[in-house]
C-alpha cells in the first residue's frame, strides 16, 4: 500500500489498510525482536570464549565463525529497518587502499548528456569509489568513476548511478568476496591463514573484516539456498547423509560433536544439486523438520 493511494480509499478499505499495516509492523518487530536475541547471545558467546582454555588455533576460528554470524544478523536487522539502523550502525572506518597497488579505471557516465532544454550538458566533476580486487595473488583497486554533468541554463544534473555491489559501499568486488568464500569452504583455508596470504600479496586485510564479509555474503545467499532446497524437496528420490563435525563452544572448554546433514539428488536427476543442514545431533528430528 503506497501512500498516495490512500486518498481514493473508503473508511473500510482505510481500516483493513491499517490493520494489515499494524500487523506488518508486528511481524517485523518480532523477527528483529528474535535478531536482537540472537545478537546478544553471540555478543556473550564471543566474550565467554575470550576466558576459555581453546588453543590459539580454535579461539581464532572461533572468534571468525562468531565475528561471521554477527555481521549476518546485523546484516538481516538493517535489511528490516533500512531507515534507523543504517544509522545506528556505526560507519565502517574506510582506511585507504594503499597507493602501490595497480588501479583500473571504470567509467560510468549517463548514457545521454544532452539536457531537455536541446543544450549539451557539461563535465563538472566526479565522483569516485574506489574496490579491491583480487586475482590470486595479485591484488588491484578498481576505481568506479562517476561523471557529473551540468546544463548550465537549467542547472540541472545528471550522474550514472551507483552500480549495485554485494556489500553497499563496501570495500570487495565480487571476486574478491567469491575467493573468500572458496578458500574458506571449499579449500578449508580459515580466516587467519587468508589474512597471513592476503598480507603476503601486498595487503593485509584483518580476519575480523573477512568474517563480517563472509557472514553477509552468507545473508546475500541464502535465497538461493532456499531456492535450491525447494527444488530438491519436489525431487522424486533424495540421499540423505550426516557427517560429524567438531564444534567450538564456549562454555564447556572443548569442542563438541555436532552434524552436517547432507541431501542431494540422484545421480539420474537432471538437478544435480546438494543442500547442508547444521543440526547438533544426528536425531531423525533433524532430517523430518528439513524434508
Ligand atoms: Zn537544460
Amino acid at each position: 500500500m503506497i501512500a498516495d493511494d490512500l486518498d481514493t480509499l473508503d473508511a473500510n478499505q482505510l481500516r483493513d489498510a491499517l490493520r494489515a499495516a499494524r500487523a506488518e509492523a508486528a511481524f517485523k518487530q518480532a523477527v528483529i525482536d528474535k535478531l536482537t536475541h540472537e545478537n546478544a547471545i553471540l555478543k556473550r558467546l564471543k566474550f565467554a570464549a575470550q576466558s576459555e582454555r581453546f588453543s590459539a588455533e580454535q579461539k581464532s576460528l572461533l572468534d571468525e565463525t562468531l565475528d561471521s554470524d554477527l555481521a549476518a544478523v546485523a546484516a538481516e536487522i538493517e535489511a528490516l529497518q533500512p531507515g534507523r539502523a543504517a544509522g545506528e550502525r556505526q560507519q565502517p572506518r574506510r582506511e585507504k587502499l594503499p597507493a602501490h597497488l595497480p588501479r583500473r579505471d571504470v567509467h560510468h557516465e549517463p548514457e545521454n548528456t544532452a539536457c531537455g532544454c536541446g543544450q549539451a550538458m557539461q563535465r563538472i566533476g566526479e565522483d569516485v569509489a574506489e574496490k579491491l580486487d583480487y586475482q590470486p595473488g595479485v591484488f588491484t583497486v578498481e576505481r568506479h568513476i562517476r561523471g557529473k554533468w551540468v546544463c548550465k541554463c537549467c542547472e540541472r544534473i545528471v550522474q550514472a548511478p551507483v552500480a549495485p555491489h554485494i556489500i553497499d559501499k563496501g570495500l570487495p568486488t565480487t571476486g574478491l568476496l567469491a575467493q573468500v568464500l572458496v578458500a574458506k569452504y571449499l579449500d578449508h583455508l580459515p580466516l587467519y591463514r587468508q589474512e597471513a596470504i592476503f598480507e603476503r600479496a601486498g595487503h593485509a586485510i584483518a580476519r575480523s573484516t573477512l568474517a563480517q564479509w563472509v557472514g553477509e555474503c552468507g545473508v546475500q545467499l541464502q535465497p538461493l539456498v532456499d531456492a535450491l532446497a525447494a527444488e530438491l524437496l519436489r525431487q522424486p528420490v533424495l540421499h540423505a547423509d550426516e557427517t560429524p563435525v567438531a564444534m567450538l563452544k564456549p562454555g564447556h572448554g572443548k569442542t563438541h560433536r555436532a552434524y552436517l546433514w547432507s541431501y542431494c539428488s540422484t545421480q539420474f536427476s537432471p538437478l544435480q544439486g546438494v543442500v547442508f543442514d547444521f543440526a547438533d545431533s544426528r536425531g531423525g528430528q533433524h532430517a523430518r523438520d528439513f524434508l
